[in-house]
């Protein structure tokens, strides 16, 4: 078994699709809503798919495996909801779908039987989550109840994480990056996946004592075309190896929104084998961590 695995993929029921900013108020998702579909009708990345739509582009670009995960909702209840779309689709395909389940921390006791509830469906972690976005912090008392659940599960977390430099937006939130090694020094056992090349964290692991904090973290490259420079992928492997990084595209987003293409996993795929110079890590990256990680 060698297929690519994607670790960061993200899917909607048709009636999300149908009405995104209706389906959103209807549940008081407005920051989703102003990304996903922008009021004032500015071009959005978001594509939308059907699970027959996303088998369709994994056949077409060698895709084994998706893991779907989780937006990062505000409300518990739209946490629930699509927890449940997501033990569907992955009971009906069991062999090319896997997922993580998302959580509001901040609802406290009702995250953490949620998180039970999700592993006992096959959820096989927690994710994606964005404190800053949620309106929660890694250190607060109720997130420590979800990770010393996650702990004891033995599920890891994706996070969300921003790049702090980059380009500034009205509205953007935040996480304190040195929460994530307070959180990864605190709980050494626990496996943390910071998507979006963890904000460039990576290059904070040149420095001993954050590289021995951080030896549980890896890092995924979902919607890296859109954030940043292809040669970030030699960078990041050659900072703190390649057995550190997970394949994710982000998809359904457009990551390439000039050339008009559809979302696919396709182009992605070639930009990863053309930006590493070794076999060796091109494979790791494309799947062997993701099976090791999260299959072995
Ligand atoms: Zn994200």
């Amino acid at each position: 078994m060698s297929g690519i695995i994607d670790c960061h993929v993200h899917l909607y029921s048709p009636e999300v699709a149908a009405d995104p900013r209706g389906w959103a108020a209807a549940r008081g998702e407005l920051h989703w809503a102003e990304l996903v579909a922008p009021p004032d009708g500015r071009p959005s990345l978001q594509g939308w798919v059907t699970v027959d739509q996303l088998l369709r582009d994994m056949d077409e670009a060698g895709v084994e495996r998706v893991v779907l995960q989780g937006w990062y909702w505000e409300s518990q209840n739209t946490c629930a909801e699509q927890n449940r779309w997501y033990a569907e689709w992955a009971a009906a395909h069991p062999d090319r779908i896997s997922w993580f389940a998302t959580l509001q921390p901040a609802a406290g006791q009702a995250a953490v039987e949620e998180l039970r509830r999700a592993a006992g469906e096959g959820a096989l972690g927690a994710g994606e989550l964005s404190p800053a976005a949620q309106g929660w912090f890694l250190r607060e008392e109720a997130f420590l109840a979800v990770a010393e659940t996650a702990r004891d599960l033995r599920l890891p977390f994706l996070f969300h994480v921003n790049e702090v430099l980059g380009r500034q937006r009205p509205g953007r939130r935040f996480d304190r990056l040195e929460d994530f090694q307070w959180l990864a020094a605190t709980f050494p056992d626990l496996r943390l996946i910071l998507a979006h090349w963890g904000g460039l964290i990576p290059f904070f692991e040149l420095n001993r004592a954050v590289r021995k904090d951080l030896r549980n973290v890896f890092y995924d490259t979902a919607a890296s075309p859109l954030l940043y420079d292809a040669r970030i992928y030699q960078a990041v492997a050659d900072a703190v190896g390649a057995d550190k990084i997970l394949f994710g595209t982000d998809y359904p987003l457009r990551l390439y929104p000039k050339s008009g293409e559809p979302p696919g996993f396709a182009r992605m795929v070639e930009e990863v084998r053309s930006s590493l110079a070794e076999e060796s890590a091109r494979a790791a990256i494309l799947g062997g961590n993701a099976r090791r990680l999260l299959f072995g």
